[in-house]
């Protein structure tokens, strides 16, 4: 599909002059501390990050003036000496949206900066080519945004079950929408554009990413997961891996790590949609488990037994913490499916990895993705700018939006 050519990326607006630099760097910071802390004063805003504290005063004035933080209600500080005032997001007046197009229906969730669901929408859209899916989207986010009492919207993450490189944002393939070759980051940012009314001064974020990765990030802050090194496995139509290394997301040199689905448990097996054969992906997936006849609770452990040995290939190779596992599969084959995984990744897995793993379900539900796709922009918004020369790069495909002007 022929789309028009990705526009300049100012994932880093220049800015003039050191000074005005150093200033916005600071703010950053000090609006990261208290998103991670919640509670904390400006002196010990300033012990944290080595600033004096008039910096973070004036920092502060100016996250204060953009409504991003407030002074927390009804609670003071506990040092001795003068009272402390504690600071904290103002979780009312702003948002991150989080989109995931699936195989067949799209979702949405209007999220505050902590995190949690304010609104929310879900709907079929079947036959839907790739700009109709996305203004579909913005429809029904104008609609979540005007029921929550239309916040600032501060990010906006989309999720997609199939290949994108971080780089241009280009949808290399999505099998199972069956889509291939689609400008997916230029259209999102298109989209992304009705919403810069409704943003700040500074614009925001819009980020994309595979559904598998997003739901990852989504579980980063998840108190239950150790989170240093985890797999999310997505099971639905197809079955794909988030990872988190070294409390990163790591999606390899151009998008592909993650696709567990097509790691081989059965060299002699059913040929797969990637042209290979015996991939997991041919033996775990909801396709087969809705169009099964007969004894559903032996496919259910024969499935669960497959799984577990793909997981345990995981464990073994990355020497993870956690993985948790979402998606419709689980939903609807259950127990036993679970079960079954357990006991085969037990049996596989190494027993000095084994020692430190956990298998757990993911919170979030269906939702996990979506929800990470928020969390994703979320992520994005706290940490701009970051400082020149930074090794550090963005794993998702990311644009900042600013308004005209
Ligand atoms: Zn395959």
């Amino acid at each position: 599909m022929n789309g028009p050519s990705v526009p300049a990326l100012p994932a880093q607006r220049p800015v003039r002059g050191t000074s005005e630099y150093l200033r916005n760097l600071n703010r950053s910071a000090v609006l990261a501390a208290i998103w991670k802390q919640p509670g904390l004063s400006r002196t010990e805003i300033a012990e944290h990050l080595g600033l004096s504290k008039s910096t973070v005063s004036t920092a502060v004035s100016e996250l204060v003036g953009r409504q991003l933080v407030k002074d927390a209600q009804g609670r003071t500080g506990h040092k001795v000496g003068r009272p402390s005032r504690p600071l904290e997001l103002d979780l009312e007046r702003n948002a991150v949206l989080g989109w995931e197009l699936g195989v067949g229906l799209v979702q949405l969730r209007v999220m505050n900066l902590a995190g949690q669901v304010m609104a929310s929408r879900q709907t079929d859209a079947a036959g839907l080519g790739p700009a109709e899916t996305l203004e579909l989207l913005g429809e029904l986010s104008e609609e979540a945004l005007a029921e929550t009492g239309w916040p600032v919207l501060r990010g906006l993450g989309l999720a997609v079950p199939g290949l994108v490189s971080p780089s241009d944002g280009q949808l290399q393939l999505a099998p199972n929408l069956d889509w291939s070759g689609v400008p997916l980051g230029v259209l999102l940012l298109a989209e992304a554009k009705r919403f810069l009314p409704r943003s700040g001064d500074e614009g925001f974020p819009a980020v994309l990413d595979n559904e598998a990765n997003a739901g990852a990030a989504a579980l980063l802050d998840w108190p239950q997961a150790r989170a240093r090194n985890l797999a999310y496995l997505s099971l639905d139509i197809g079955l794909g891996a988030g990872l988190i290394l070294n409390h990163r997301l790591f999606t390899g040199g151009r998008g592909y790590a993650g696709e567990a689905g097509h790691l081989c448990i059965e060299p002699t097996g059913q040929p797969c949609h990637c042209g290979k054969r015996g991939c997991a992906e041919t033996r775990i997936n909801l396709r087969r488990w809705r169009q099964a006849s007969g004894d559903r609770n032996r496919l259910a452990e024969e499935m669960g037994g497959d799984l577990g040995l793909l997981l345990s290939h995981l464990a073994n190779l990355l020497d993870l913490d956690s993985i948790v596992l979402g998606g419709r599969l689980l939903e609807e084959a259950g127990g036993a499916f679970l079960e079954a995984s357990r006991e085969s990744l037990a049996t596989h897995t190494l027993r000095g990895v084994q020692a430190h793993l956990q298998l757990l379900v993911s919170p979030y539900g269906q939702a996990t993705s979506v929800i990470g796709a928020g969390a994703l922009a979320a992520q994005v918004f706290f940490s701009q700018p970051r400082p020149e020369g930074s090794l550090e790069e963005w794993t998702s495909f990311t644009a900042w939006l600013r308004p005209a002007g």
